[in-house]
């Protein structure tokens, strides 16, 4: 069995702490993957000044040359993509065409990020005053903390680490401790890529202690944290204390919205795919489906029939359609969800509690979930579940659906379907969310296109695509006077 160990300044260490945990595969509880050293504070503290210590050579490393660093990754990526999404699904669960998917993901980012270096362009603005202009240049922040979450272990650490580096950062990784395998592989890779000794530095320990620790740490200038809304909050809260940027991609409580003129085919698969998918654990899981009354009955009908029909088993298996909820506490929260659902008073369609078929024993499995008669003021309309459950609201009308998709604290992704332009473009005019779907699922994304959330989900710069590198970069502004006199009046 594995002992995961820290990476700092170049080096392998084992973390002298004597507190552990298990990393267990959520299909089989009995798959004891490794054993996981929550580091102490000193350790993390040591990782920051590794970083710290690094930044000056790997900042005046020309842009494109890291950038071929990043490029070596993505290629390194890509050959051992089979072995990284297998050793994914067995520590997160997820089907193992879901974790393709997501080394590809990562994959795209890599490449997007490579050919990002170079294209750090400044502007240049000619001035109000004869022969002088402006300038400006992206420089990197210094040290960054990357805190990342368990349901996509190898592609939201990537999508932040590629341009936190190619933009001439260091970086303290601290990632979820239910996925510190993966962690280790992206690191190892990053490594064996041509990342200089110090540059990229790990940290496996729990949020509390080593997590807390890095985010405070006065050399950390800029974080950049997936999660949910209470840790998010708090280390922003924190960060502002210390003039320090901050970019947090939080909860969500994504909605569909199904018109009456909808293609009901396509709208009950992609709901089912967008509720279903990844168990139901993507930030941009569809987790209520606000419905037109006149067709809500058959679409009910629809969805239940569909999701009864999903296949749950062990990732690796490739029958698998739907694996298991990622740990014991994850299980048990989702669950509570099905008791606070039916206090609150909503019907319950199908599914409703754990998955216990042949197989399916020894594992976190939860039946994929729908209730119906759901509304706005219920818990499970307003809390992000995270788990396979999906709530129907129904609406009268496009007007009351509009409201009631934007009746949540959370604004990630959205989704409509309809035939009728007016109402798409009406839907995307006043939605709630940083991300929005026409005729397809909630979830799903492109290496080259900005993600992220508004309202209570994000804070800070989108990533990915033409934003990626914004959050990673301070801009100088530079103003040139070659006249060789003294100003003439002032500026202003
Ligand atoms: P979480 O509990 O907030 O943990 C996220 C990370 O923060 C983990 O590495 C955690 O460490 C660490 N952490 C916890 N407390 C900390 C502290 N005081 N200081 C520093 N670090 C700390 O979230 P999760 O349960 O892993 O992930 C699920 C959440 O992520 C959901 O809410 C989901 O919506 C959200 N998410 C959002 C997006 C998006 O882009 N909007 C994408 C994916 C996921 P430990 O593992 O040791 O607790
Ligand atoms: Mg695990």
């Amino acid at each position: 069995m594995d002992t995961y160990r820290n990476f700092i300044k170049g080096e392998w260490v084992e973390s002298s702490s004597q507190k552990t945990t298990q990393n267990i595969n959520p299909a089989n509880t009995e798959d004891i993957l490794g054993v996981v050293r929550l580091s102490t504070r000193e350790e993390a503290r040591r990782a920051v000044e590794a970083a710290a210590e690094a930044f000056r050579g790997w900042r005046s490393t020309p842009a494109p040359a890291r950038g071929r660093v990043m490029a070596r990754f993505a290629r390194l990526l890509e050959e051992h993509k089979e072995s990284v999404a297998a050793l994914l699904t067995r520590e997160e669960g997820k089907t193992l065409s879901e974790a393709r998917g997501e080394l590809q993901r990562a994959i795209n980012v890599a490449d997007f990020c490579a050919g990002e270096s170079r294209r750090m362009n400044g502007e240049t603005i000619p001035s109000e005053l004869p022969s002088n202009f402006a300038y400006t240049v992206k420089q990197p922040h210094g040290v960054v903390a990357v805190v990342t979450p368990w349901n996509f272990p190898v592609a939201i650490p990537v999508w932040k680490l590629a341009p936190a580096l190619v933009a001439g950062n260091t970086v303290v990784f601290k990632p979820a401790t239910n996925t510190p395998a993966t962690a280790v592989r992206i690191v190892e890779l990053l490594a064996e890529a041509g990342v200089p000794a110090g540059v990229v530095n790990l940290i496996l320990g729990s949020g509390s202690e080593a997590g807390d620790e890095i985010v405070s740490h006065p050399a950390v200038r800029a974080i950049s944290f997936t999660g949910s809304n209470g840790v998010g909050v708090k280390l922003y809260e924190q960060a502002a204390r210390r003039g320090v940027r901050v970019q947090c991609e939080m909860g969500g409580k994504n909605p569909v919205v199904v018109l009456e003129d909808a293609d009901m085919a396509l709208a009950v698969e992609s709901t089912a795919q967008g509720a279903f998918g990844s168990t139901g654990q993507r930030c941009t899981a569809t987790s209520r489906a606000v419905v037109v009354e006149t067709v809500a009955d058959e679409f009910v009908r629809r969805i239940s029939e569909r999701a009864k029909a999903y296949r749950l088993g062990d990732g690796s298996d490739p029958e698998t359609e739907v694996g298991p909820i990622v740990d014991a506490s994850q299980f048990k929260s989702v669950l509570s969800y099905m008791d606070v659902a039916r206090e609150d008073g909503a019907e319950l369609v199908c599914g409703g509690g754990p998955a216990d078929g042949a197989g399916l024993r020894k594992g976190y499995f939860i039946q994929p979930t729908v209730f119906d008669r759901v509304t706005h003021d219920m818990r499970i309309a307003r809390e992000e579940i995270f788990g396979p459950v999906l709530s129907v609201l129904r609406v009268k009308d496009f007007e009351e659906a509009l409201q009631v998709a934007n009746d949540s604290e959370y604004g990630l992704s959205s989704s409509i379907f309809t035939q009728d332009a007016a109402s798409v473009f009406r839907f995307v005019d006043e939605i709630e969310t940083g991300m929005t779907h026409i005729n397809s699922p909630t979830t799903g994304g492109e290496a080259h296109v900005p993600f992220g959330g508004i309202k209570a989900t994000g804070v800070g710069a989108f990533e990915q695509g033409s934003t990626a590198l914004d959050f990673y970069t301070e801009l100088k502004v530079v103003y040139v006077d070659y006249t060789g006199r003294k100003r003439e009046g002032n500026l202003y």
